[in-house]
C-alpha cells in the first residue's frame, strides 16, 4: 500500500468499520460506539477528506510478538474462533472475565487497532501528525489482557516508533485511569519520558506520586472533581516544561475522554476543552506526534471530545451550532442501560465544544506539582 505521508499540515486519520459494529457486550462499558461517532462527525462537518483516512490493517500475530507473547496471541485467536474461554484463558490471561469478556471480535478489534498504531510508527518515520482514535488501550500486558484491553497498542506504537529511527520519546496520558500497561513496557528505558495525570484511588491504583518507573516516569495522581483551571496548571507547570527539556522526537498522546464530568466511570470534572488545550501545547514540541483514544465511556463526550481532537489538529474553526447532519449523527446514538442517556442535555446534539469547567486550584495539585519538580529531570 502507498500512503500520502503525514506532515504538520497534513495529519492522517486513522480508522476502521470494525469499531461501528463490534462491542463487548450488552452490559460492559464498551458497548457504546466511540471510533465510528468521531469518523461520522469529521464526515459531516467535512473534515475527512479522503487524502487524510487511513483505513488501519489489521496487525499478524507476529507483529504484535515484539511485545505480546504468542501464547497469549495464540490463545486470543482461538477464542475468537470458538467464541469460548477456557479455564486456563481465564486464569492465565484474565480472557472471559467480567471486564475482558469474550466477543465475537475479540482478536480482530484490538488487533485493528495495534495495525493502526504499528503503521503510524512506520509512517512518522520522517514526522509529521497521526491520529489514530481506536488506539489508547494502555492497560495491556505482555501475557494478559487488562483493564477492557486486550493488546497494548501505544506500546506497539512506540516501539514501532524506535524500529524506524525515533530514540527519545515523550508518551502523556491524560486519561483517568493510570497507563499501567505503558509502565511496564517502558520501565527504565532512559529515552522515554512517561507523563501520567490520573484520578487517584481509581483503577488500577497504580501510579503514586513517588513512582517514578525507574526514572521514566512521572506520575501525577489527582483528586476527584479535578477541573479545567487545574489541568491547566498542571499543563503549563508540569507537563509542557518537563517535555520541552526532555527534546523528544515524536509525542504519543494518549486524549483518554473518560476525565469529562459526564463520564460514568471516573469522577474528574474537565471539559472537552481541558483535553485540547494540553494538545495544542503539546502539537510545536516536537517533530512527530501520534495521537491516540483511550477511555471514554459516555457516547456523546467520547465522540464530541475525539472529533474536537481531529478539529484541533487540523486547525479547524469549531462551529457554535452544528449543522444538521452532524446534529444527526449525536441525535442518532444511544446509552442504554445509563441515567445519562434517558433525557441527554441538548447541548450534547448540538455542540462539540462544553462550557469550560474552571474553578480555584486546590493545594493538593500546587503541591504534588512541587514534589514532581523537585526530581532532576530524567
Ligand atoms: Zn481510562
Amino acid at each position: 500500500m502507498v500512503y500520502l505521508l503525514p506532515s504538520m499540515d497534513h495529519p492522517l486519520f486513522i480508522g476502521a468499520e470494525i469499531f461501528r459494529h463490534s462491542s463487548y457486550g450488552r452490559w460492559h462499558p464498551l458497548r457504546v460506539p466511540r471510533v465510528s461517532t468521531v469518523m461520522d462527525l469529521s464526515r459531516a462537518l467535512g473534515w475527512l477528506p479522503s487524502a487524510q483516512f487511513i483505513t488501519a490493517p489489521r496487525a499478524k500475530p507476529k507483529a504484535l510478538e515484539v511485545w505480546h507473547t504468542p501464547e497469549y496471541l495464540a490463545a486470543l485467536q482461538r477464542v475468537e474462533a470458538t467464541q469460548l474461554a477456557t479455564d486456563t484463558d481465564t486464569a492465565r490471561h484474565d480472557i472471559g472475565s467480567v471486564t475482558n469478556p469474550v466477543y465475537p471480535e475479540i482478536y480482530r478489534r484490538p488487533a485493528t487497532a495495534a495495525g493502526g498504531s504499528l503503521l503510524a510508527g512506520e509512517l512518522l518515520r520522517e514526522g509529521g501528525v497521526i491520529y489514530n482514535p481506536p488506539g489508547g488501550t494502555h492497560h495491556g500486558m505482555p501475557d494478559r489482557a487488562n483493564g477492557f484491553c486486550y493488546l497494548n497498542d501505544p506500546v506497539l506504537a512506540m516501539l514501532s516508533l524506535r524500529r524506524n529511527g525515533v530514540r527519545r520519546i515523550a508518551y502523556v496520558d491524560i486519561d483517568a485511569h493510570h497507563c499501567d500497561g505503558v509502565a511496564v513496557g517502558f520501565h527504565g528505558d532512559p529515552e522515554c519520558l512517561m507523563i501520567s495525570v490520573h484520578e487517584e484511588r481509581l483503577w488500577p491504583r497504580t501510579g503514586p506520586l513517588e513512582d517514578d518507573a525507574g526514572g521514566s516516569a512521572i506520575n501525577m495522581p489527582v483528586p476527584r472533581g479535578l477541573n479545567d483551571s487545574e489541568m491547566a496548571f498542571i499543563r503549563d507547570a508540569l507537563i509542557v516544561p518537563r517535555v520541552t527539556a526532555f527534546r523528544p522526537d515524536a509525542i504519543v498522546l494518549l486524549c483518554g475522554a473518560d476525565g469529562v464530568e459526564e463520564d460514568p466511570l471516573a469522577h474528574l470534572s474537565l471539559s472537552n476543552n481541558a483535553h485540547w488545550a494540553v494538545l495544542e501545547a503539546l502539537m510545536a514540541l516536537a517533530p512527530r506526534l501520534l495521537v491516540l483514544g483511550g477511555g471514554g465511556y459516555n457516547p456523546w463526550s467520547v465522540g464530541r471530545l475525539w472529533t474536537g481532537v481531529w478539529a484541533t489538529l487540523n486547525g479547524h474553526e469549531i462551529p457554535e451550532r452544528l449543522p444538521p447532519a452532524a446534529e444527526a449523527v449525536l441525535r442518532g446514538l444511544r446509552f442504554e442501560g445509563n441515567r445519562r442517556g434517558k433525557n441527554p442535555p441538548v447541548h450534547w446534539f448540538t455542540t462539540l465544544r462544553d462550557a469550560p469547567r474552571g474553578g480555584p486550584v486546590r493545594d493538593i495539585i500546587k503541591d504534588r506539582v512541587q514534589v514532581l519538580l523537585a526530581r532532576p529531570p530524567g
